[in-house]
Parts: structure tokens; sequence; C-alpha cells
């Protein structure tokens, strides 16, 4: 679950890095608002805001939707014209406001999942601002990779070789205690990504006006690891539903695992190895599944409906094998699911059905005066399945 710039550094900032002040605005008025706090506050260096885009996608700044406003008037307009935006297919909705930052010297500091080592991953790189993956592709050498230990961490010697590494000069002190926030925060929230770019060396000014240099997150960009969310019920709320697929959000209420493929016979399975081996004997069959579906043990009647919906849903099902193991799911009550089902579909798509377990003769009953078509095997359902999508009656 990705999450919004002024979300992570919400985040970042009660893990104790060092993040310039901000606020988010919803509406053009707001965001003067915002403005007139910032300009009005006489430690802002440079006299100007900066409006930034709130969506869930990089390259906003590329977009245009990263601008400098001069005063209050002008913030409006800019913030109008931002929230009217829409940027990689994905609207605007909010802005962040905050003091323009006047920008010394930009540095890229990231910490990832690195899956092939099985370890969280420093990637630093002193060659900032600009996107990491053109950094990789024209000045590879740029990037500094450190790996954190599983059990200590980024034990202080770590976090300075890392900071030496990337080339923070006199601020590597500030870069290896960021470093290690950033370790930290990675693990608070149990984050797959966080990546800071820019981390900025920035000049402000003392109250006696000699100016001094401070390395902060300018930027925030946080991944979080969808499994481990029940561990972090509050983050729920950090959600955009904006950027995901109706068919994510409708199987998340119904508690259903649903991850959509490219073929054309619809998958409803109960338990995650069922719907494997029912993906693999599909495709034996010369068929291509259009979805993995595990409705999961103890499925009731709306959820198998509202499975059979996401299915239909997608246009390209041409028919769906219905392959339910009875154990704690009783069988009938699946057949009743399907049967409401199918009386509220809006579109006829053949259908063949596999129940055997707990009630699979209720549930036989019930489908064969419903006239559903029916299979003994998996064999056999695959085989039939494939057959009606291919236009044979099954
Ligand atoms: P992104 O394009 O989505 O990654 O958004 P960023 O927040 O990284 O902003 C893009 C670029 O805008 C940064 O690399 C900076 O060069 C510039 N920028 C962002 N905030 C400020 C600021 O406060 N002051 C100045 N002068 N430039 C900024
Ligand atoms: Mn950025």
């Amino acid at each position: 679950m990705k999450i919004h710039e002024a979300d992570a550094k919400s985040l970042l900032v009660s893990q104790g890095l060092p993040v310039p002040q901000w606020e988010v605005a919803r509406t053009p008025s707001q965001a003067r608002a915002a403005a007139g706090r910032f300009l009005a506050n006489p430690a802002n260096a440079t006299g100007k805001v900066v409006i930034k885009a709130q969506v869930l996608v990089g390259g906003r700044g590329k977009a245009g939707g990263v601008r400098l406003a001069g005063d209050v008037d002008e913030a409006e307009e800019i913030a109008a014209q931002i929230l009217a935006m829409e940027i990689k297919g994905l609207p605007v909705r909010r802005v962040l406001v905050a003091p323009a930052a006047e920008i010394v010297k930009e540095y890229y500091l990231s910490v990832v999942l690195d899956r092939a080592t099985k370890r969280l991953m420093f990637i630093g790189s002193a060659e900032g601002g600009v996107e990491i993956e053109q950094v990789a592709a024209e000045q590879p050498d740029a990037i500094v990779y450190q790996h954190a230990d599983p059990l200590l961490g980024l034990p202080d010697y770590a976090a300075r070789e890392l900071a030496f590494k990337i080339g923070f000069g006199t601020h590597w002190k500030a870069g290896a205690a960021i470093a290690k926030g950033l370790l930290k925060t990675m693990l608070a929230y149990d984050a797959d990504l966080v990546e800071i770019n820019p981390l900025a060396v920035t000049r402000e000014h003392n109250a006696d006006g000699t100016p001094v240099e401070r390395l902060v997150c300018l930027d925030a960009k946080m991944t979080l690891d969808d499994s481990a969310l029940a561990r972090h019920p509050e983050l729920e709320a950090l959600r955009d539903l904006d950027t995901e697929d109706p068919s994510d959000i409708e199987a998340r209420r119904y508690d259903l695992t649903f991850i959509k493929l490219d073929g054309d016979i619809g998958c409803m399975v109960n338990g995650a190895g069922l719907a494997m081996t029912t993906m693999d004997l599909v495709k034996r069959a010369g068929g291509e599944p259009a979805n993995f579906l595990d409705i999961g043990g103890g499925a009731k009647a709306d959820r198998v409906a509202a499975a059979m919906r996401l299915i239909l849903g997608d246009p390209n099902v041409k028919a769906i094998l219905v392959n339910i193991f009875g154990g704690i799911t009783r069988g009938d009550e699946v057949a009743r699911g399907l049967i409401d089902a199918r009386a509220q579909q809006a579109r006829s798509v053949p259908m063949v059905v596999r129940i055997v377990g707990t009630n699979a003769e209720e549930a036989a009953e019930l489908l064969q005066a419903a006239s559903f078509v029916t299979a003994k095997t998996l064999d056999d359902a695959a085989a039939k399945a494939v057959a009606a999508a291919r236009g044979a009656a099954p």
C-alpha cells in the first residue's frame, strides 16, 4: 500500500527525522491560508512557498505538480491549477504547502526490502533529485548499496560507513542519523520502501541572520507491506482508494483473495493451494485462467455472490469454473450462494461446478434442481470449462 508524501512525512517525524514543516490543503483557499502562515514567518529564507500535488505517482515535479509561489494570491492560483490536474491518470485531491527550501545540494537515500538477500538494503547517492532509475542507468557508480544487519540493524559504525560512502561531507553526522532513522521507520511500520528524494542540504537563517545548512527530508515516499497492515490498524486510514482497482476494493471488503489474470476462464476456489492446482489443471486442459480467487474457509452465500460479481466484472471471462472442497466451508452454503448470484447476474456465462466434501450431496441436489452443470472430478470440470469457453455447451 502506497501512502502520500504528507502521511509519510508524519511517520518520519514521529520517528524523529528532520522534515521541514508543512500543511495539507484540499481547496485553493486552504492553500492560500497555509501559504500566508508560512510567508509571515521571518525564518522563511526564500520568501516563497512550495505547493506539491499529493498523488501516488513519482515524477510529480516533471509533470508540473510541484511549483513555487511568492505570495498568497499566487499560492491560491497555483493550488487551484494543481488541484484541477490529473497526474498519470490520478486526480489531485490534496496539495502539500510548505515553506520553499533553499536547496544547496540534493541527495538520494532509501531503504528497500532486498528479496534476493532477504535483508533490508540502503540505496544512497549524491546524485539526488532525479529519478534513481536514471542515475542507475547513466552513472551506476554514483549509487551506493549497503545492507542492514537482520539483528543489529544499522550500528553507528555502519551508519558512518554509509554516510561517508554516499559523500555527505560536513553533513555526515546528520546523514548517518537519518539513515538510522529511516531504518527505524521501516521497521516501526512494516514498510517495504522508504525513499527520500531529495534528501536535501538546505540553507536556513538563524535569528541573527547567520546562514546555517541542514540536511532534511524534502520529499518522502513510503510503501507499506499490505500483509502486515493488521499489525497497524491505524495506518489503514491512509489508504488512497483512487489508486486502487475497484475489484481490489470489493475483494478486500468481502475478505476475498483476488488476483486478475489475462485468460478467459474465471475460477472460484476455496483455499490458496486448491486455487493454484485449479489454475494448473485449467492450463493442462488447454485453457487460460482469468483470475486467481480464493474465497477462503467457511465462506457464506454473500461472499460467494461477491466473488461471482468480481469474476463477471471482467469482460474477458467466457466461462466460470467453481471448485470447492468442503471442509469448514459447507457445500450447500456455496451452492445457495451460486444460485443467488446467478439470479442476480447481468451477463450469462456458462458455469461448471464441482463441490466435494462437507454437504456435497445437499449441494448436488440444489445445483441439479437449479440446472447447473456439475462435474465430479477436477479434470472433468476443467475440460468442461475449457470447452464452454470455446463456445461449446458445457
Ligand atoms: P517528485 O518529482 O514527485 O519526486 O517531487 P519532489 O518533492 O521530489 O520535488 C521535485 C523537485 O522539485 C525536487 O527535486 C526539487 O528540485 C524541487 N523542489 C521540491 N521542493 C522544493 C523546495 O522547497 N524548494 C525548491 N527550491 N525546490 C523544491
Ligand atoms: Mn522526489
